[in-house]
């Protein structure tokens, strides 16, 4: 499903080390037949389906573990079901101190959700009433729909960097790649502080080696990061909202 199309990522260099959550679109307004129908915590209606599912890779090697976001169909309540081991570990990390106990608390809520939303055997698929995932996108040169080939969501240290959408226009024989508006607040964030660097190296390095080779390089991975998300700007325009 992706891969095969020539692409532009050309992936961050402070990419390395970073949790991944991939997604590849489970849902398109419409469902395949072996998807479960949850019944809704909020509304009491089995019209919960998957929206998602986020497969985590770490350095690119699958953990098997996998985020599931989840839309009720009749009342619009969104939750997300995250990983057994990862829930108890905060409700363990939460119960050392008192200052941690928030994340006690938010384990044993995600613990929770499972059976508050149980899983309604045989149910039919409800009509799909409200939206999942990123809005629907065509492709400004050949004015087709492009489709949504893969997702990434990135953190650091558990700090969200932002959503990468990558869309492709089969037509075109293209993939681009959107960023969230959060991604493009945390890569500029970087650019200026290794442009910083940067500056400040060949300005007041006295050694030359820092001076015109670590100034010089920080400054390089500065224009990197500037001309990537410039090309992600673009891509909002070469890949508009459907409107
Ligand atoms: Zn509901
Ligand atoms: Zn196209």
């Amino acid at each position: 499903m992706q891969g095969a199309l020539s692409g532009e990522r050309l992936g961050t260099p402070a990419a390395l080390n970073f949790f991944h959550w991939e997604a590849r679109r489970r849902v398109i307004l419409g469902m395949t037949a072996d998807e479960e129908v949850r019944r809704c915590a909020s509304c009491s209606e089995p019209a919960v389906v998957l929206a998602f599912e986020w497969k985590q890779t770490f350095n690119g090697v699958s953990t098997g573990s996998s985020i599931r976001d989840y839309r009720c169909q009749n009342c619009g309540a969104r939750f997300s079901l995250y990983p057994k081991a990862g829930s108890i570990t905060f409700i363990v990390i939460g119960l050392l101190l008192v200052v941690t106990f928030p994340m006690a608390v938010l384990g044993w809520l995600r613990l929770r959700r499972d059976g508050r939303n149980p899983v309604v055997p045989g149910a039919p698929r409800p009509q799909m009433r409200f939206p999942t995932g990123p809005p629907a996108r065509k492709c400004a040169a050949c004015d087709n729909p492009v489709s949504l080939t893969r997702v990434t969501r990135s953190r650091h240290n558990g700090i969200p960097m932002g959503t990468e959408y990558e869309y492709a226009c089969a037509p075109c024989q293209k993939t681009r790649v959107i960023e969230s508006v959060w991604g493009h607040l945390i890569s500029t964030f970087g650019a200026v502080i290794v442009g910083g660097i940067g500056v400040a190296l060949l300005l007041w390095s006295h050694t030359p080696g820092w001076r015109f080779g670590g100034g010089g390089v920080a400054l390089a991975i500065c224009l990197l990061i500037a001309a990537q998300t410039a090309t992600r700007v673009a891509n909002r325009f070469r890949y508009p909202l459907v409107d």
